[in-house]
């Protein structure tokens, strides 16, 4: 329903049918009561709408809409619609957000499927992905053809329909990189790289080139994906941890005798 902020001049005796208004305000809000009459808008020819004020606590800033309406020539004006309506200090739930945009790392529990969409750009296609219009083979295909290059991908453990694009490489990488990367407070008080770090375990790819795997228990990034100019105090060769110092004989007093 439009606010009352339209130029257009209302209907006279519409506009002047308050209490007609405010009785099917009152009504439609029972048992609630309702607020002061806030204006009048024009919505058409002979066709008014009266705005009242809520009281209804669970309704601050919302307003009553009560339009009324007279047929040509006629003096009678009667009621046509009322409805509750939010004013411009409305308290109103927020704009409806899909669930794929508030999805939210971590969010996916034990039984979600999330399936990536045809269009995802962190994707491309992979070894086994058919060429767009490109129909399956059915004909016996020669030696060397593309089962056979699929039988090599698939024992490479390449056989995946779509891999890693550039963004997501991109992405994972500047993911990555801010959790255990060179600027984080651990890496800047670190004695030395990960890259110099025997707990770094090599990982494959074109990305190898500036990650890693820690597999050292007591790092805070074990099992993490590392950047190689990362770091820690658990450093292979951090520094020569001092052994403990045996504790000394006990001395027994055996000129001495202890009163009981
Ligand atoms: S122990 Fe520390 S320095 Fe070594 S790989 Fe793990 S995070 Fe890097």
């Amino acid at each position: 329903m439009p606010g009352p902020t339209r130029s257009r001049t209302p209907d006279r005796l519409c506009a002047e049918a308050v209490d007609l208004a405010r009785d099917a305000a009152a009504q439609a809000a029972h048992p609630q009561p309702i607020g002061e009459h806030l204006g009048v808008v024009a919505e058409g020819d002979r066709l008014v709408t009266h705005f009242f004020g809520s009281r209804d606590p669970g309704y601050p800033g919302w307003r009553w809409g009560v339009t009324v309406a007279r047929a040509a020539r006629a003096r009678y004006v009667t009621v046509d619609e009322v409805a509750l309506t939010p004013g411009p200090e409305a308290l109103l739930a927020p704009d409806w957000v899909p669930w794929s945009e508030r999805l939210r790392p971590g969010d996916l529990g034990p039984g979600d499927l999330l399936p990536a969409e045809a269009d995802d750009v962190r994707l491309e296609p992979g070894v086994l992905a058919e060429a767009p219009g490109e129909e399956p083979e059915e004909e016996e295909e020669p030696a060397g053809g593309r089962g056979a290059v699929t039988d090599v991908a698939n024992k490479l453990g390449l056989g995946r329909r779509r891999v890693l694009s550039w963004v997501g490489l991109q992405e994972a990488a500047d993911r990555w990189e801010e959790r255990f990367g060179p600027e984080t407070p651990m890496a800047q008080a670190a004695p030395a790289s990960c890259a110099s770090c025997g707990f770094l375990l090599p990982m494959a790819g074109s990305l190898r080139q500036a990650f890693g795997v820690c597999a050292n228990e007591y790092a805070p990034a074990d099992g993490q994906v590392v950047s190689l100019s990362y770091g820690c105090g658990a450093h292979s060769e951090a520094a020569e941890v001092p052994k403990p110092q045996r504790p000394a004989p006990p001395v027994i007093d055996h000129l001495g005798a202890d009163p009981l």
